[in-house]
């Protein structure tokens, strides 16, 4: 493993919550903006940003399984959780007794929710377009025609778009008319057919509700610029060694980087095991006060190795924290520059580096042990 002290994924839930009332404002009252937490909120920590969300007013809480969905339950009693997706017929009692909302992805879901006469409100997932989950047309037509939306009351029917973050799309259009089709035969509470990237399209996209992750984490999947979104994260790299090498000297693996001068090498505590993309080598700058050390070489498992040579002696030394991401390196940036997926990013470096909250509400939070499951199933069993 990394060493994880030397990496330290900062996260500014002050500017998660910003996000979050940036995105009310741009849906109308009638649209709720929901958050959804998986991977451990895109490698944000679950707890501590649904918690700050919840502060500022989010009511409901999507995560990817029964493990997440316990972790939000602990720390929020009052809130609505819902198990994006998990088989509903291994605990039907955690779901009952913990008060979290299942998601029918399949008629098997559905037949599990008849089968455990689950009476609580669910959420129905219908396949549009994405080819992943839901129930299709024709099975939610044929559970309309048996009446079964009249037992079990879906509070939230929802689908999912492909191609949201590109507007101008054919499949957009297509999707949200299938989803007018089958949401009708439902007639929900709620509907929900936008993520993130969706805000930005025609309010008829809208509905009753939109689910975002991607865009509470400071991520401008839409590509709008400036980007209206708060940056979220920051990411420091301890310095932990200063080496002077001559002229022509070969730097790292394949020697990629060949020395033009006398050089000031500075290696960093931080490799590809943090979360770092082995790809972003050669466009990833270290920013130690107002000057940028470029990377040179390959990025390894746990160092990265840095150009000193024109920063100024006294500004930095063993030991000092220099900053790969910050406001003006986004996420984004590196995403861009690394041919890799701004989320995938985000996922990486927080379970790879140590987090840590600006906002000093969760000092230090370790990556969090997941074991709830195991103690919902024994509280269950002494009642
Ligand atoms: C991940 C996910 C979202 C959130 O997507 P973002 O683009 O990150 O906002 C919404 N809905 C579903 C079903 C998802 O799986």
């Amino acid at each position: 493993m990394a060493n994880l002290h030397d990496a330290i994924f900062e996260i500014d839930l002050e500017a998660v919550a910003s996000n979050y009332r940036l995105l009310c404002d741009l849906c109308t009252e009638r649209t709720e903006v929901a958050a959804v937490l998986k991977s451990d909120a895109y490698g944000l920590g679950l707890v501590a940003v649904a918690t700050r969300l919840e502060a500022c007013g989010c009511r409901t809480f999507f995560v990817a399984d029964i493990e997440e969905a316990l972790l939000v339950r602990r720390a929020l009693r009052h809130v609505t959780v819902i198990v994006l997706r998990d088989e509903i017929v291994n605990y039907p009692d955690i779901y009952r007794h913990e008060g979290l909302t299942p998601v029918v992805n399949s008629l098997q879901d559905m037949q599990s929710v008849k089968d455990h006469n689950l009476t609580m409100p669910i959420a129905v997932n219908v396949d549009t377009g994405f080819c992943r989950f839901g129930l299709s047309f024709e099975e939610v037509r044929n559970l309309f025609l048996c009446d079964v939306f009249r037992a079990y009351r879906p509070m939230l029917v929802f689908s999912h778009l492909g191609c949201q973050d590109e507007p101008a799309h054919p499949n957009n259009p297509l999707q949200l008319n299938r989803f007018c089709a089958i949401s009708a035969l439902i007639d929900p509470h709620t509907r929900s057919l936008c993520a993130s990237a969706g805000v930005w399209l025609p309010q008829r996209y809208h509905y009753e509700m939109i689910r975002c992750g991607s865009a509470l984490c400071g991520l401008n999947n839409a590509r709008l610029t400036p980007s209206p979104l708060n940056s979220v994260v920051r990411l420091k790299a301890r310095l932990v060694e200063i080496r002077y090498v001559e002229k022509g000297e070969a730097v790292g693996y394949a020697a990629t980087f060949r020395t033009v001068r006398r050089t000031r090498l500075g290696i960093l505590g931080i490799g590809y095991a943090n979360g770092l993309p082995w790809s972003s080598a050669s466009n990833l700058g270290a920013r130690i006060g107002e000057f940028v050390a470029n990377a040179v070489g390959r990025i390894s498992m746990e160092y990265t190795t840095v150009d000193l040579t024109d920063v100024p002696e006294q500004i930095f030394h063993v030991g000092a924290w220099v900053e790969l991401l910050n406001d003006d390196f986004t996420p984004d940036d590196l995403a861009l520059v690394s041919e890799f997926n701004a989320q995938e990013l985000l996922v990486r470096l927080g379970s790879g580096c140590l987090r840590r909250y600006q906002d000093n509400h969760f000092p230090a939070l370790a990556n969090s042990a997941r074991h709830p499951i195991d103690q919902a199933t024994q509280s269950g069993r002494g009642r």
